[in-house]
């Protein structure tokens, strides 16, 4: 049987149209929620995702700042426009696109941003509230799909979640998140021996790796619920995830597809996150 496919468009739609409404409540009491976003460099994904973000943006009603610097620009630059927006009451939300050009020390420059207009949650203060089940800001991927885990009503409790990858970004904040809803979370890597073996055993799956298609069906337990975070480009130049979606649909629950799954709930949770640092500051 077919898995069921997990909407990310749809519940994106859903939730931006609360986050309108929130939006429109700030701006009667006199506040207009703004996020700053600094894209250094020239990489075509990097400005398409800070396209999808303005345009969210202007979608919800949140106003957007738009800084972009060439790749060689000095580095002392843009640490001063972040100052200058740390410093500005009306920009509640900052985020520098990732990845930063190498001549930059991309820790030092997400250190850089106010922990509390920090809304990728990448802020070291930020990391620490999370881990210790506090969270100021969720970052906003991690954040999408435990949107969608909810959305499907998907237990949570003593389930064995799998994540494959570990980066700062999805992987290790996914961990978190999922270990605090009760799972047993087992992240695998690229040094992990057999990842199949875990994979077969995940009641949830999430793969956030960046190799196209490299899970496959017999690598899914039948009726699992299977999150593909991956966004990679074939040949030909179409999308696809990390999963390969033809045979794991076969085999899955619940399965996320690419485009159209939690790409746009990323986008949806930094709004989300944007609106929520503005409203902390209502009186
Ligand atoms: P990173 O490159 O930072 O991390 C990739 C992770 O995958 C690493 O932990 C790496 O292990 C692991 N890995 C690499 N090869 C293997 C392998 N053969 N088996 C098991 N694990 C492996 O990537 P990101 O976390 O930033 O992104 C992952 C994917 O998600 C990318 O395709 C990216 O484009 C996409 N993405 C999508 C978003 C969305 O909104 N949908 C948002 C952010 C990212 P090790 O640590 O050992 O190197």
């Amino acid at each position: 049987m077919s898995a069921r496919i997990i909407d990310g468009n749809a519940l994106s739609a859903k939730l931006r149209d609360q986050l309108a409404a929130r939006a429109a409540a700030l701006k009667a009491r006199g506040v207009i929620p703004c996020l700053a976003v600094i894209l250094v460099g020239e990489d075509p994904a990097s400005q398409v995702y800070v396209r999808n973000k303005v345009n969210g943006c202007d979608k919800a009603g949140i106003r957007s700042l738009h800084d972009v610097y060439a790749s060689d620009v000095e580095p002392a630059v843009v640490f001063a426009r972040i100052a200058e927006l740390n410093a500005d009451p009306g920009v509640h939300g900052i985020l520098v696109q990732l990845s930063l050009p190498a001549r930059f020390d991309a820790a030092a420059v997400l250190e850089a941003i106010a922990p509390e207009k920090d809304v990728d949650g990448f802020h070291a203060e930020n990391v620490g509230a999370l881990m210790q089940g506090k969270p100021r800001f969720i970052p906003c991927t991690p954040y999408g799909v435990m949107k969608m885990l909810e959305s499907e009503n998907v237990p949570l409790p003593g389930a064995e979640a799998v994540i494959v990858g570990r980066s700062n970004i999805v992987g290790k904040p996914m961990a978190m998140l999922l270990l605090a809803r009760n799972c047993t979370v087992t992240v695998c890597h690229s040094q992990s021996q057999d990842l199949g073996f875990h994979t077969r055993r995940a009641d949830i799956l999430v793969a956030a790796v960046g190799r196209a298609r490299m899970i496959a069906g017999d690598m899914i337990k039948p009726g699992a619920t299977v999150i593909d975070v991956g966004i990679n480009r074939t040949a030909d130049g179409k999308l696809c995830g990390d999963v390969d979606f033809e045979s794991a649909r076969e085999v899955a629950g619940l399965i996320t597809p690419v485009p159209g799954g939690v790409g746009p709930m990323t986008i949806t949770m930094l709004l989300t996150n944007t609106l929520e640092a503005a409203e902390r500051l209502l009186p």
